[in-house]
């Protein structure tokens, strides 16, 4: 069974040494109850309820999956024992409104909690996973007595939330949903219609579950522009807010699916359920956005975790595999042969993982301060600073952190060989489980579009500049560290190139509107390199200095400066490749007719 150990002492390098999260947590009026003690007891204490209760059923679950019985989706076995405990340790409340019975502390560690359960089970953690944003969409727009009814519930993790957006012929283009909302005579809603792909739809966990559906009142305007927020739980709250009538809404069926067994994506049938709706008519898609933002946040650390966890996993099997001898000498002669942690390609793959996996942490800490700021900040401008530079930053953590994490599963199975490809070692699950990553939550190619289109051209560029304001900074006030420069200058380099390649994308869309779509996802994995550089350049910076200074731990730090030094090495010359594709243009994805595509064979 493969194991994890929470990467506790990298978690304390990027928040206390790197992105000083303690005077972070000091400046924000939430920040008060995350004490240095209480950051280091949530930690640790999250730490062992991945290691101890989600990992032993993630292997498990993968292979039982959910079943359908009457109606009733039943979890894999332990799941709702697991779910319990977790309930029972108050970690779904920890970052919520004490308002509504949560902890209120920042937002930024239930993101480092979430890291954990995601390496661990991401199949489990996708039952609590979406009820967060669930409670974010009713605080944001629900009526009092909406927020009365649910925030609680959802809050003290009682009830979960899902969200039904997808229908069988639409999910990217939400304008051509056709769940329909009709009035009833009580000022609700009856609501009608199929969705398909709902995660956590249906299950066994929780004793009521809130769907927040997307859906169309009678005389709305077509397209995205008419789309209206329910939400629709599944036993209606009686008057003491306990779940009582069952609502019209049913799983019709459980997809068979690539990966993420233990989690039931459920078709589910409303035919006349009761619904209320939440926020203005037919600005449902505005409403729902809140939610969307959060989760796709949430599916970056999906990423982040799964590389974690297959790095982990793939050191600790090329430090103990025997195959052959270094090809300079033999490095362990009293063995039958060398481990295979000796021989280059494999330290490729393995540093590839651990730099993924580290720099994804560090962009996602760093990101984390940003919703810190927004939710809880006191200085406007300083709020509105963290607002853009987290609109920017959403479709990095989310595709960016995606790709590269299912890059990293798939070379843990590489490390481990034929073994990787054998059930046995879990490797092959972290793969399939990586999958689907990149594609829910909004495709690869649906967050570059909202990347290069929406945050940074429909900005004329601003929001981009506030960020390449940033790493401009830092560069120049690293100028003279000569012992910095093989990180700095590349880094300048590409910080001036970003802003240069920018505006030729934006030139030639003037021109071809094509030209957005032809650049965008190989502008997203440039962003995201580029970004990445930046966060390792700061840590080498760290490494460095505390390195000087004379350090217990100098080994950590050499391996964090070693990393840094990879990434830039082998890594970060992945621009080049991203560079030229871009610079490409449209022309020849746009040449061919979608006839000419067949080849002369007919589809
Ligand atoms: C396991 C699983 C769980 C899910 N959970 C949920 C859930 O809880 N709630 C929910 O509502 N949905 C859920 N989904 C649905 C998921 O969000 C969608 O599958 C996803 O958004 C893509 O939509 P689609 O499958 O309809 O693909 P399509 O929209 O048909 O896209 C097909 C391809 O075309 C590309 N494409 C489409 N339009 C464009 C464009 N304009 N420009 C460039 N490329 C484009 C896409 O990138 C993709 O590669 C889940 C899906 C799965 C498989």
């Amino acid at each position: 069974m493969p194991d994890y150990q929470a990467p506790l002492r990298d978690l304390r390098f990027v928040m206390d040494e790197m992105l000083d999260y303690p005077a972070h947590y000091a400046g924000l009026p939430a920040g008060e109850e995350a004490s240095p003690d209480v950051v280091a007891a949530i930690l640790e204490e999250g730490a062992r309820f991945a290691r101890e209760v989600l990992l032993p059923l993630n292997q498990s679950g993968d292979r039982e999956g959910c079943r359908l019985e009457g109606g009733e989706v039943k979890a894999p076995k332990g799941f709702k024992e697991a779910y319990a405990q977790y309930v029972e340790g108050g970690w779904p409340s920890l970052a919520a409104d004490p308002a509504q019975g949560g902890q209120g502390l920042p937002h930024s560690l239930a993101m480092v909690l979430s890291e954990m359960i995601c390496a661990t089970n991401l199949a489990w953690g996708m039952y609590p996973g979406l009820s967060h944003g669930a409670a974010d969409a009713l605080r944001h727009h629900g009526t009092d007595a909406q927020k009365a009814t649910y925030l609680t519930k959802l809050v003290e993790g009682t009830w979960t939330g899902t969200m039904c957006l997808t229908e069988p012929h639409c999910g990217t283009d939400l304008g051509l949903i056709k769940t329909r909302a009709l009035p009833t005579d009580d000022g609700a809603y009856a609501i009608t219609g199929t969705k398909i792909f709902i995660s956590a739809g249906e299950h066994d966990l929780a004793e009521n579950i809130v769907h927040l559906v997307l859906a169309k009142l009678p005389d709305a305007p077509e397209g995205s522009k008419g789309i209206s927020l329910f939400v629709v739980p599944k036993f209606l709250p009686d008057a003491d807010g306990n779940p009582g009538e069952r609502n019209g809404v049913v799983c019709g069926s459980l997809e068979h699916k690539m990966g993420i067994h233990g989690n039931a994506t459920c078709v589910m049938n409303f035919d006349g359920a009761k619904g209320f709706l939440v926020g203005a008519p037919n600005k449902g898609l505005a409403c729902m956005f809140t939610m969307m933002n959060a989760a796709r946040i949430g599916v970056g650390i999906q990423g982040l975790g799964l590389a974690e966890a297959s790095f982990q996993n793939a050191l600790a099997y090329a430090r103990d595999r025997l195959q052959m001898r270094a090809l300079s000498g033999p490095q362990a002669p009293e063995k039958a042969a060398d481990p295979i942690i000796v021989h280059p390609d494999v330290r490729r793959m393995l540093l590839t993982q651990k730099a993924f996996a580290e720099g994804g942490r560090m962009l996602v800490l760093y990101t984390a301060q940003m919703i810190d700021i927004v939710e809880h900040g006191s200085d406007a401008a300083e709020q509105e600073r963290a607002e853009t530079l987290l609109g920017l930053l959403t479709p990095i953590v989310k595709a960016f952190l995606t790709e590269v994490g299912f890059e990293a599963t798939n070379e843990g199975v590489q490390v481990f060989g034929g073994h990787g490809f054998i059930q046995e070692w879990g490797m092959e699950q972290l793969v399939r489980d990586a999958r689907i990553t990149r594609l829910y939550e909004g495709t690869t190619g649906i967050q570059a579009l909202d990347l290069l289109g929406r945050k940074v051209l429909m900005s004329q560029g601003e929001s981009l500049k506030v960020f390449t304001k940033e790493i401009h900074k830092f560069c120049q006030a690293e100028e003279g560290n000569t012992a910095l420069a093989e990180f700095v200058r590349p880094l300048a380099k590409l910080n001036a190139e970003w802003g240069e390649l920018t505006m030729g994308i934006g030139m030639k869309a003037m021109a071809d509107r094509e030209e957005v779509g032809a650049a965008s996802v190989d502008y997203l994995m440039y962003s995201g390199y580029v970004t990445l550089a930046y966060l390792f350049a700061r840590a080498a910076r760290q490494a460095q200095a505390t390195l000087a200074e004379g350090s217990d731990d100098a080994a950590f730090y050499r391996g964090k400066l070693n990393t840094a030094r990879f990434y830039f090495e082998r890594l970060l010359p992945r621009t080049r490749t991203h560079k030229q594709a871009i610079e490409a243009g449209a022309e020849s994805l746009m040449a061919m007719s979608a006839e000419d595509f067949g080849r002369g064979f007919e589809l």
